[in-house]
């Protein structure tokens, strides 16, 4: 039996691309092969390859400027890249830090140039993001690092942040999930895991003007211009993320694209946290202005409730939902591929918990 499926990652996928990618799995468009079997460098392959990226321009309205490449290594690999790629050892990259995955991001990118923090949000235990006028860039900075949505603390910036510097936003847990002006930001990346497809694959959309400027020393496959220049086939891609991906991205454009997907996220997330202040018992510990559309962390007040709602939930189907080891309590991430009905079915059982527990 399917259940609603609430982990932050790797997380649900959308039936029908599971469904899709079931029925195509010994023989792929009559190759008798599946799509794993098949070389990554042939005519068929590369044609989805091309397919997933045009699809995914599409859908996120990429200009002609950016390249789109599909990576491997995850978003933290990508910690890396990105001041290898972006700053020379001497520079300043500035970062702002919301929380666990900025915090990781910081700790790599000062293994490889200097790192201004420039605004911290610790003091408020990761429950809010610095106002957009509170940011004090550095004059000449190599770029501007941001996570636009903490997958752990579910705190989302409701706006852009404004720098002279190419703009760096680790969107892993955000994109897709609403229309976004891409040409605002220098470089985009993203782990696969959460709204595009299986873990193994990052996809990072990098304006031209950035690319060619690793420091010497980067590893191909860490360098942007070395991957490229083989559209991301310097060596043997992660196929099946790939194709997975593909599925995806056409399932999203049958939904209609990221305008309807951006509406079903916000009455998704505003039904979670309406029923979440309105009971009187569940808490979000999230300023209002920034709460995730993706990422939901919600407390009872009594912790040691905590691992009985998480077991009765998942005995009614509903997985998943504990919060990060980090920072306890629980989570319900409700990516693209959840559907309202899953949203509803977790707000009836955290209704019907309540009146036994409350
Ligand atoms: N950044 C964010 C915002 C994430 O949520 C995650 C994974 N949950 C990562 C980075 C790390 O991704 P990966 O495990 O693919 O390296």
């Amino acid at each position: 039996m399917r259940v609603f499926n609430f982990a932050a990652g790797p997380a649900t996928l959308p039936l029908e691309v599971l469904e899709q990618a079931k029925a195509e799995l010994l023989d792929w468009q009559g190759s008798g092969m599946s799509v794993m079997e098949v070389s990554h460098r042939s005519k068929p392959f590369v044609a989805l390859a091309e397919r997933a990226e045009s699809d995914l321009r599409e859908l996120m309205s990429v200009p002609a400027n950016y390249k789109v490449l599909f990576l491997q290594g995850g978003a933290t690999g990508q910690f890396t890249a990105i001041p290898q790629n972006l700053a020379a050892a001497d520079s300043v990259a500035d970062y702002i830090n919301t929380g666990a995955w900025s915090k990781k991001a910081i700790v790599e990118a000062k293994r490889f140039c200097k790192v201004n923090v420039i605004a911290d949000e610790a003091a408020s235990n990761y429950s809010t993001v610095p106002s957009a006028t509170s940011l004090k860039t550095t004059a000449g900075a190599a770029y501007l690092h941001y996570t636009p949505n903490e997958t752990i603390g579910g705190v989302e910036f409701p706006y852009i942040p404004q720098s002279d510097a190419p703009l760096v936003a680790d969107m892993s847990s955000t994109i897709l999930s609403r229309p976004i002006d891409v040409s605002r930001f220098g470089l985009i990346y993203a782990g696969a895991q959460k709204n595009i497809g299986p873990s193994g694959l990052v996809v990072v959309i990098v304006r031209d003007d950035l690319i060619g400027k690793a420091r010497a020393g980067t590893p191909p496959i860490w360098d942007y211009a070395a991957m490229a220049k083989e559209n991301s086939m310097l060596n043997t891609p992660p196929t099946f993320g790939i194709y997975m991906a593909g599925l995806v991205f056409a399932w999203l454009k049958r939904q209609g694209g990221l305008e309807v997907i951006g509406e079903r996220n916000r009455i998704k997330a505003n039904k979670l946290y309406a029923a979440i202040d309105g009971s009187g018992f569940y808490r979000s510990p999230v300023a209002r202005e920034c709460r995730s559309w993706m990422n939901v962390p919600f407390t009872v007040p009594n912790p040691d409730l905590e691992k009985v709602f998480c077991s009765e939930a998942a005995k009614a189907g509903l997985t998943n939902l504990e919060g990060h080891r980090s920072v306890g309590g629980m989570r319900a991430s409700i990516y693209n591929a959840m559907p309202i009905e899953g949203v509803d079915a977790l707000i009836a059982f955290m209704g019907e918990f309540q009146r036994r527990h409350g």
